[in-house]
């Protein structure tokens, strides 16, 4: 069940809120008591409810305990649902025909006894337990996720914060009873919250996710997601902030992942059974495809590129940089017969790419016809990485940063009469090739077009 978590003002907002978290999918709201400038309102905004209620009021320094019980008392009469009480400050009281949602909250960490704090909670016989607790890191998560899987009662264990995210999305699929969402963005009441309207959208058969640190601003949830929308796929993409590859598996298996875009900085560290001759040969993937309980590696990296730059046999080409992105170029452009000079910042990692090298100082001297920034230089300032002398007319410029789309890196070369070739256009065919992979079809061409 989607439950809208309401912190209303008014009793008039609280019952606007109602009617349009009902329109939107929730199947019954959370009315905080305690975020109403005059809280006696709460029995009428019960008594006009329309969605089942969860009565909350949460600990106020203005309120005593006896009156603020006495107000969930009030609710309780009015026709709550469900009331909500703190584990902590647990008291019997006439709750009517309301069913008792005892929780417990962790707004800092996931404490270390988080399994016996669940195991005290049940020996209260609640209707419904909630844990609602803070994930610091990908282990919380797990801890989180395995918990809400042994439960055997009606339950909802929230990993809150941006690595408790797929517990919310994916609550149903893991065992819980119900989640909380907000109306809409911006009006989340605890963090991480999604809305009503993004899970409503569930429950899905299938799960994939952008695994790595960062996420929070990956473009491959709004395109895949697109993408499976298109093709009437009953499966949903979301983010999995990872600070440990080593978790990645068990969160895999525990998350029911089918697959997984594997992005900076995972794409060496992350563990498979199997590797396709690319991941191999490149030594990092950025794609995981799960079946049957096996994981197989792919890094559909260097043939995207390779496509967005057309034919390159026969070229000299300097690549700049030697991380993950590098790495998978430059193997790549060997396969389709370039030459390739390599240019690095740190020069130890541009030798370990087995290639020519070049000083990056001289890198404005290669004599390359194609020249790539496989660099991250130009994704927050507007810098490039290639002296604007080193521009010849009919030289190529390939640019692996896609947001800004327009580098200073492409503007410079565009200027000096070379063509272009923006990160995008790598971006949209590793997603492809990654979409094919997951489904067997290629990614509909209106989505592509959109994005690009
Ligand atoms: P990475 O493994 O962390 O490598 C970063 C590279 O950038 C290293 O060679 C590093 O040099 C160099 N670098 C960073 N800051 C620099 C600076 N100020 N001056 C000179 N060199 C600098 O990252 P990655 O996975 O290769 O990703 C690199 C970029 O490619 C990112 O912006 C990523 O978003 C993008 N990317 C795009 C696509 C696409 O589809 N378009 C796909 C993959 C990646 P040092 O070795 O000296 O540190």
């Amino acid at each position: 069940m989607i439950c809208a978590s309401l912190a209303p003002r008014t009793r008039e907002q609280a019952l606007a809120e109602m009617d349009e978290a009902r329109r939107a999918g929730a199947d019954l709201a959370e009315i905080r008591g305690d975020a109403l400038a005059d809280p006696a309102e709460l029995p009428e905004i019960v008594r006009r409810k329309s969605l089942p209620v969860v009565a909350t009021f949460r600990p106020s320094p203005h309120l005593s305990e006896d009156d603020r019980f006495r107000m969930l008392e009030a609710a309780c009469a009015a026709g709550a649902d469900f009331v909500d009480v703190e584990h902590e400050a647990f008291r019997e009281f006439p709750r009517g025909g309301a069913k008792l949602l005892l929780s417990f909250h962790d707004f800092d960490r996931t404490p270390p006894d988080l399994e016996e704090i669940a195991r005290e909670m049940r020996r209260r016989s609640p209707f419904l337990l909630k844990i609602a607790v803070r994930a610091n890191g990908a282990a919380d998560l797990l801890r989180c996720v395995r918990l809400q899987k042994s439960m055997s009662v009606p339950s909802a264990v929230i990993a809150m914060g941006e690595y408790g995210e797929p517990s919310r999305i994916l609550y149903r699929r893991l065992g819980g009873y119900l989640t909380y969402a907000a109306l809409r963005a911006g009006a989340e009441t605890a963090p991480g919250q999604p809305t009503v309207a993004d899970l409503a959208a569930g429950p899905f058969q299938e799960v994939y996710a952008v695994v790595g640190r960062p996420v929070a601003h990956s473009k491959s949830p709004d395109l895949f997601n697109a993408a499976f929308r298109a093709i009437g796929r009953n499966a949903r993409y979301l983010r999995l902030l990872l600070d440990d590859p080593a978790l990645f598996h068990d969160l895999a298996v525990q998350l029911g992942l089918d697959g997984a875009s594997v992005t900076i900085p995972h794409k060496e560290a992350i563990d498979v059974d199997d590797r396709d001759e690319a991941a191999r040969e490149i030594g990092a993937l950025n794609t995981v495809v799960v079946r049957d309980g096996r994981f197989m590696g792919y890094n559909t990296d260097a043939e995207a590129a390779l496509d967005a730059l057309g034919p390159v046999g026969g070229k000299r080409a300097l690549v700049l940089g030697a991380g993950g992105a590098a790495r998978a170029i430059v193997w790549g452009l060997r396969r389709g017969g370039a030459s390739v000079v390599v240019a690095n910042r740190t020069p130890e990692r541009a030798c370990a790419l087995g290639c020519e090298t070049l000083a990056w100082e001289r890198r404005g001297d290669a004599g390359a016809e194609i020249v790539v920034n496989a660099t991250s230089v130009g994704m927050g300032a507007d810098e490039s990485p290639f002296p604007v002398a080193g521009w010849r007319r009919g030289m190529l410029a390939f640019d692996v940063v896609y947001t800004p789309r327009d580098t200073r890196f492409l503007r410079e070369a565009r200027a000096a009469g070379a063509r272009t070739v923006e990160g995008i256009e790598m971006f949209l065919r590793q997603a492809d090739r990654q979409f094919r992979l997951f489904t067997g079809a290629p990614m509909p061409v209106e989505v592509v077009r959109e994005f690009r």
